[in-house]
């Protein structure tokens, strides 16, 4: 073990056997173990043997508790840090820690494992040469539908994290704003005894978890396929360039500037710049 390092340690997202055999050895070896939550790590870590000191470290504490904690490593201590599941610092706390490390030259190892984004996309079927991760979706049905808005042209494959009490509003306002007929995914329970993956486009998904409660329950990934662009469309950030560039200035030479600026087509933006105009 090294002397004065930070162990980012993954956990189980469910099934207790995920735990790889470098966390039980990291676990077991640091000086203390920062856990989000104590009463929920306990049990495991019990059942693994681990006996190392735990310290609770969440979204509420810590700030105030990074500097004591670098201070330490900084010293020659060891310490992981572990969320109730999965990947720390993935909608999980850990960030302002981890930044602290770096910026104080702690070495920062990261332990790899579960993480339930990574889990669900890797079975959902849906393109994962490219994704969005955004985390919760907001929690309001109008900044959520304003967060669905933004993505709605997104071609990758976006993902989301939601609760069981918001799952449903949250699907009836993805199929408002993405349409009914865009292709998704439930990913709900991975790893447990009621995993379920259901794919279908996303009114079949409200009407299937509107019928069914079980399926309403538990922890939930919900992934959307990318919009669908022909061919020879713009991305949407040089459509928003574009647009930017059109308010101030002649359309070819917004279409020129547009092209240096994002290395697409001159012809293809001249062409849409004609379109957005209004022009023939
Ligand atoms: N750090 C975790 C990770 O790496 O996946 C995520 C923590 S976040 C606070 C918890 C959310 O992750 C849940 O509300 C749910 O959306 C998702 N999640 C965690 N475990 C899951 C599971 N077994 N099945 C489906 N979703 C899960």
């Amino acid at each position: 073990m090294d002397k004065g390092c930070l162990y980012i340690v993954a956990m189980p997202i469910g099934n207790r056997a995920d735990i790889t055999e470098r966390a039980k050895q990291v676990l077991s070896s640091v000086d203390v173990i920062a856990a989000e939550d104590t009463r929920h790590s306990r049990p495991l870590l019990q059942m693994l043997a681990i006996n190392t000191p735990l310290l609770a470290l969440h979204e509420h504490n810590e700030q105030k508790l990074v500097g004591r904690l670098v201070d330490q490593l900084v010293a020659g201590g060891t310490l992981a840090l572990i969320s109730d599941a999965g990947t720390p610092l993935i909608s999980d706390p850990g960030f302002p820690l981890v930044r602290a490390c770096r910026e104080a030259g702690v070495r920062v190892v990261p332990i790899p494992g579960p993480s339930a984004l990574i889990c669900a996309l890797s079975a959902a079927g849906l393109p994962t040469d490219r994704f969005l991760f955004e985390g919760f979706p907001a929690r309001t049905g109008t900044a959520r539908r304003e967060q669905f808005r933004r993505l709605k042209d997104e071609g990758m494959t976006l993902i989301f994290y939601e609760a069981s009490h918001r799952i449903e509003a949250c699907l009836a306002d993805m199929m408002a704003v993405f349409g009914g007929d865009r292709p998704a995914v439930v990913a709900r329970e991975l790893t447990k005894l009621h995993e379920t993956i259901l794919s279908r486009p996303l009114a079949a998904l409200v009407e299937l978890l509107a019928q069914d409660p079980n399926q309403r329950k538990g922890e939930f990934v919900v992934l959307v396929a990318g919009a669908q662009r022909s061919a020879d469309a713009l991305d949407p950030e040089s459509e928003r360039i574009l647009g930017v560039l059109l308010e101030e200035m002649p359309t070819k030479q917004a279409a020129a500037l547009a092209a240096r600026i994002t290395g697409a087509k001159k012809n293809r933006l001249y062409q849409r710049a004609l379109e957005l105009r209004g022009e023939p």
